[in-house]
């Protein structure tokens, strides 16, 4: 079967591509003709994933799946959650965004946070929906030079390493979308296609 993934990032598509069964012919957002940014204006994790699921859906008529992440901090009231790429302001600035939040957990005693992944698949006239929940916490400083966003202040519960720290594959291992990847690929694995 044809599937669209709703992204424009290419590191996630390729990571994405090597997983599913082979019997899936993914398509990109280019493939389709689809070039503007999709709208991700949701209050919600959940529904900012949908929201771009159905966005393809309805626009170009493709099965198509997408995915939506955010950090939240307990301390922080679950804060930047949703707004996690846009914290420190529209230009989506990793460094800034990083540094907003250790200025605004000074102090905070409480360093508890998670990664939230969301992948909602709409095929036909069904919605499905994949979550994949990774717990850790905020460290003081930065550490780490490798992945992305912010992993260089996220430590996984029972690690050493920050999530920068590790390679990929040891990320993917444990990471929040590594997890929801996996309730995609198992779904499809049990069904018809
Ligand atoms: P997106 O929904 O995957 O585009 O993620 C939204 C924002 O959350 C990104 O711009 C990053 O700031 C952050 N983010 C998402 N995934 C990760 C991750 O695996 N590590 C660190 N930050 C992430």
């Amino acid at each position: 079967m044809k599937l669209v993934f709703a992204t424009h990032n290419k590191n996630k598509l390729k990571e994405v591509q090597s997983m599913l069964p082979a019997d899936i012919e993914l398509l990109t957002l280019d493939e389709i003709g689809c070039f503007e940014d999709i709208p991700e204006t949701s209050p919600t994790i959940e529904e900012n994933a949908l929201q771009k699921a159905l966005y393809v859906k309805e626009k170009y008529g493709y099965d198509v799946f997408a995915d939506d992440t955010g950090l939240e901090v307990e301390a922080l009231d679950n804060a930047p959650g949703v707004y996690s790429a846009r914290y420190a302001g529209e230009e989506k600035n990793n460094e800034a965004n990083i540094s907003l939040l250790l200025k605004n957990m000074e102090g905070k005693g409480e360093r508890q946070a998670r990664f939230k992944t969301v992948f909602a698949l709409c095929i036909g006239e069904q919605h499905y929906s994949f979550e994949g929940i990774a717990q850790g916490e905020i460290t003081q400083e930065r550490r780490g030079e490798g992945g992305f966003g912010y992993d260089a202040v996220f430590l996984p519960k029972g690690e050493k390493l920050t999530f920068a720290q590790m390679t990929p594959q040891e990320k993917n291992n444990i990471s929040h979308r590594g997890k929801a990847l996996d309730k995609l690929v198992a779904f499809f694995q049990k069904k018809e296609l």
